[in-house]
This record gives structure tokens, sequence and C-alpha cells, in this order.
């Protein structure tokens, strides 16, 4: 199998797999009990905080475990909503955000909120003057998302965060970071977010388990879920012992080696590209500076055919984000494409295992697709 879809999910190195096995076989105390399996998982789901912290640049009391991205988006959604319930009901975000966002969203305005959604441009970018000129009195959150999952642009959330404050805006900011982490150099000081979203799955730890930095501008966060007082009693709930501790293992494996691991994919990016170039009707859409992801068009070829047909062959691509399930995306019709070029968008993303040789492959087969197939009228 040739897996070229990293930004979907990733493989758990048998390292994450093994210190998974052992928490959920021989060190399976609650960290709530008083004896000392439980004592010690406690002190070690802490050390496990402060690696994750570590990677982040936060402090580890900053790190509240979610059970993925999705939760860490939903929840620091309606967390900067709840505070800011005074100052309006208005929220400014994009239409290239991912559904975790754009649902709750959707929700917000069930619940009587006025939201803002950004169009991009045709390159799938969103500037911080943009932003900021939606920004009014009443916005209560900013929520913008730091690398786009199925294009690869970065958005310049630290300009918003230092225009947001020379506006004097009590707007909170939320980035999903969730494409950025560990991708890109930045701590959540560094971009100045107030509430910033990571997930395990996308560097090499399991799938269902997350986290949300929550900064020193949440006053009085509203808690997810009400319990038995876990995550400073702001996410109650057992503490999901074994995926937390895989999740540590990823960060750790990660960071070794991190600057080499990232210019690698960003060196199997510029060789895809320079690939791709050579197919016939393929146009590249991706310019985006994150270096693990790759839009192409195959201009009037359909998408989900490519997909299958390299999917028969063991090649893993995916037509747009792999939550669409088939659906056209909502961030490929933002841009505002031609039909033709728009039906035929392919996300090709990477990682540290990737090769050439398998973009050698995947190229390969692209073509002989092309060569072999009716392209839509
Ligand atoms: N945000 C972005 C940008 C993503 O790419 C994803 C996953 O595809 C999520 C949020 C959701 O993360 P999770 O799968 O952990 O719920």
């Amino acid at each position: 199998m040739i897996y070229l879809d990293y930004a979907a999910t990733t493989p758990v190195p048998q390292a994450v797999a093994d210190a998974m096995y052992t928490v959920l076989t021989e060190q399976f105390g609650n960290p709530s009990s008083q004896y000392p399996i439980g004592l010690e998982m406690k002190r070690r789901v802490e050390e496990w905080r402060r690696i994750i912290a570590d990677a982040l640049g936060c402090a580890p009391k900053q790190l509240f475990f979610t059970s993925c991205g999705t939760e860490g988006d939903n929840w620091a959604i309606t967390a900067a909503c709840w505070q800011n319930r005074r100052i309006g009901r208005h929220i400014v975000t994009t239409a290239v955000e991912h559904s975790a966002v754009l649902e709750q969203c959707r929700w917000m305005e069930r619940q009587g909120y006025e939201v803002t959604y950004l169009a991009p441009d045709r390159w799938g970018d969103i500037t911080a003057e943009q932003v900021l000129a939606a920004v009014r009195p009443d916005t209560a959150l900013v929520s913008v998302m730091l690398v786009n999952n199925e294009l690869g642009n970065v958005y310049p959330i630290g300009d918003i965060a230092r225009g947001l404050a020379a506006q004097g805006s009590q707007a909170l900011l939320h980035t999903d970071a969730v494409q950025g982490f560990l991708k890109l150099p930045f701590t959540p000081a560094s971009l100045g977010a107030d509430l910033l979203t990571i997930s395990a799955h996308k560097i090499g730890g399991p799938k269902g388990i997350g986290a949300l930095y929550i900064g020193p501008r949440m006053k009085a966060p509203r808690p997810l879920l009400a319990g038995g007082g876990q995550e400073s009693g702001l996410r109650s709930g057992t503490e999901a012992t074994a995926q937390i501790a895989g999740f540590a293992k990823a960060v750790e494996l990660r960071m070794e080696d991190l600057p080499g691991k990232l210019q690698h994919m960003a060196q199997i990016k510029a060789y895809a590209v320079e690939r791709f170039s050579q197919i016939p009707d393929l146009e590249v859409l991706s310019h985006g500076a994150a270096p693990h992801i790759l839009a192409v068009s195959l201009v009037g070829w359909p998408s989900q055919n490519i997909v299958n047909d390299l999917g028969s062959q063991g090649i893993c691509i995916s037509a747009g984000s792999a939550c669409h399930q088939g659906r056209p995306s909502h961030v490929v019709a933002s841009l505002h494409l031609p039909k033709r070029t728009a039906s035929g968008v392919i996300r090709l993303s990477f990682g540290p295992e990737t090769t050439r040789a398998e973009i050698d492959a995947c190229a390969g087969a692209l073509r002989r697709h092309h060569d072999q197939r009716l392209p839509m009228l």
C-alpha cells in the first residue's frame, strides 16, 4: 500500500502502540484512585501532559485533554461565546474551516448568534485585514484555522491577534491548529491565540484523543462536561489514559529531529509538484506553506473516479477532506474554480515516512488514469 493521506490520519508507530498496550494491560489504574496504581497513573498523566505542553509551548495547566480535535473545536467556540456573552452575539470565522468549527457555528446561529463566514480568494487565502474588517464591537469570538486541511494554506493568526489588540477588541481568538501542530513552528503565545485545538492522530498518535489550550484571557472557562471534576473540573470523565500515553509517545517521537522531518516533508511536496506538473491537464492548486498538504486538480477528470482507481491499485489519496465522504467539499466550492477544475480536485498529504518512490508510483498511476479514462464532458 502507498499511503498519501496523512492529513486524514497517520499510522501509529509500534512504540506508540506498545506504550498504549502497557497502560491498558498493566498500568490500568484510574488516576482518581487513592492506592498506588491509581496515584502512579495520576502522576503519569501529568507527565504526559507536560510532554505535550512542552512541544506545543504552553504550561501543562493550560492544556486540557479532549476526546478529539472536533471536541476541542466545539468546546472552544461555546466556551468563548459563554465568556463573552455580555459583549455580544457575533462570531467571525471563515468559509474554509473544518466542519468541526463550521457546524458548531451553525449551531450557535440557531441559538441566536450571527456568524460572518469569510470567503477565501481564488488560492484559498484569507488575510488578516479581511478578518479585522469583519470584527464589530459585539464580536464575541474570532475563529480562524492555522492550516487549512484541504489546501495547506497557512492563515495569519499572529497578525489577526495583533490587529484585534490594536482595535481594542474584546473578541476572543480561537485557532484550530489540528493540521499545524508539529508541522509549523509556533506556540499559542506567539500566535496570540486564547484557545487552540490539537489532535493526536495527525502526528502518529491514536485516534480519539486531542487537547485544547486555554489561555490566560479565558477567565472562567465554561466546563464542557460536569461530573467527577477531572481536567481541573473543566472536562469531567475518567482520563483516557492509554490514549494520552499514546499521544505523548507520538509527540516524543515526532520531536526527535523535528526540523529534519519537516524539511523532508517539504522536499517531498516540492518533488510531487515537480512530478505531477508533467501530467497533462494537471493543475497545482496549493501554494500554501504547510509542508505536508498538496491539492491538485486533474482538470476534467472527476475526483471520486481518480480516488477509486488509485485506491484499487493500493494508492490512498483523498478527494478533498476525508470528512466529506464523497460530498463536494465546501472548501473547494468556496474557491469558485471553473466546474471542470473543481470536480477534479484531489488532496495528497505526506508524512515523515513518505518516499520519492511513492510519489513516482502515484504520478504514474495519475498519468495512466489520465490516458485511459474518458474525461468528463
Ligand atoms: N480540524 C481540522 C483542521 C482537521 O483536519 C480535523 C481532522 O480532519 C479536525 C479538526 C478534527 O479532528 P478529529 O478527527 O480529531 O476530531
